[in-house]
């Protein structure tokens, strides 16, 4: 064999290598190339495109588990994560980076669906300025129009499969109708209706069911109230015989304690379900199993019967 021969043949044991390596790095453990890549701004997202995306899907969540989407900057592997996804489902309002993938994301490569847009239809004075409520994922009825407008986006980007991700949407409609009605026969007959919350994120649910929400903090978990917001608190709670006062599991119960002790209140646990703990995940925690708790522990604050 001359020397040219020889070079041909080493250049194609070093394709082969090459195109070996390339292959067995996408097949990594965990993950199925047949599937279509998604990316989610944070829990209720992750939720339901995982459910309307079933086994076709490889749903990965962008916050993770323990984190606070209020506050969370994706990482360079997260940015990634996105730029190969074929669609990132964002809430709108919650995730600050949202705005700069809207501007930096090619869209002939990654839809972008912003599924709580259009449904925010609340206020909330903070500081002294009227801001939109995004937190619209605590009413189910909303929820039901986020999981269509997640699926029209999964049809768009896998049209071969529309019928699949119909099912799948209509079966979680479903499951959300079940949920909103136990929420509307579990909260109808209850001796109180307000209830004071760690940050404002249970705005749309307070108006779904006819409640009244005083938040410590306002929209943002991590505000810090004056002592004057404080004490209007208290005497609101006072005042009203509130005799429980909720926190959320994924920020300090600091302000909530305080203000329990102050009029002699409990405390308990109101989920915004902005993210789950790897722990309730770890124990197959969810969005309807989540919701649940919430409203046996608004039964118990509210005094229902
Ligand atoms: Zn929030």
């Amino acid at each position: 064999m001359n020397t040219t021969k020889w070079f041909a043949a080493l250049i194609g044991v070093i394709i082969i290598g090459v195109i070996s390596f390339a292959i067995f790095h996408e097949r990594t453990p965990g993950q199925d190339t047949h599937k279509i890549k998604v990316a989610t701004g944070f829990y209720p997202e992750y939720f339901f495109a995982s459910q309307i995306g079933g086994d076709k899907a490889d749903v990965v969540n962008i916050t993770p588990a323990d984190a606070e989407p209020h506050d969370y900057e994706p990482t360079a592997q997260d940015m990634a994560t996105i730029e190969n996804s074929r669609m990132l489902v964002l809430n709108g309002g919650v995730e600050p980076w949202g705005v700069n993938m809207q501007k930096n994301l090619d869209p002939n490569k990654t839809l972008i669906v912003t599924a709580g847009e259009g449904l925010e239809t609340q206020q909330v004075v903070e500081g002294g300025q009227s801001v939109t409520d995004p937190h619209v994922w605590q009413s189910p009825t909303l929820a039901k129009k986020m999981v269509d407008k997640i699926e029209r986006g999964f049809v768009q980007i896998d049209p071969s499969n529309t019928s699949y991700y119909a099912a799948n949407a209509e079966a979680l409609k479903s499951q959300l109708d079940q949920l909103d009605s136990e929420f509307k026969t579990g909260l109808a007959s209850c001796a109180k209706k307000d209830i004071i919350t760690s940050h404002a994120a249970f705005g749309y649910l307070a108006t779904t069911y006819h409640l009244t929400q005083v938040a410590i903090t306002g929209l943002s978990p991590d505000a810090e109230p004056s002592t004057k917001e404080l004490a209007d608190i208290a005497d609101f709670a006072r005042k009203n015989n509130v005799k429980i006062i909720f926190f959320e599991s994924l920020v300090s119960p600091k302000l909530s304690q305080t203000i329990a002790s102050e009029v002699g209140a409990e405390t308990m646990v109101l989920d915004p379900l902005e993210g789950l703990s790897a722990d309730d995940l770890a124990a197959g925690k969810d969005y309807m199993t989540v919701m649940r708790n919430n409203l046996a522990n608004l039964r118990k604050a509210l005094e229902c019967i």
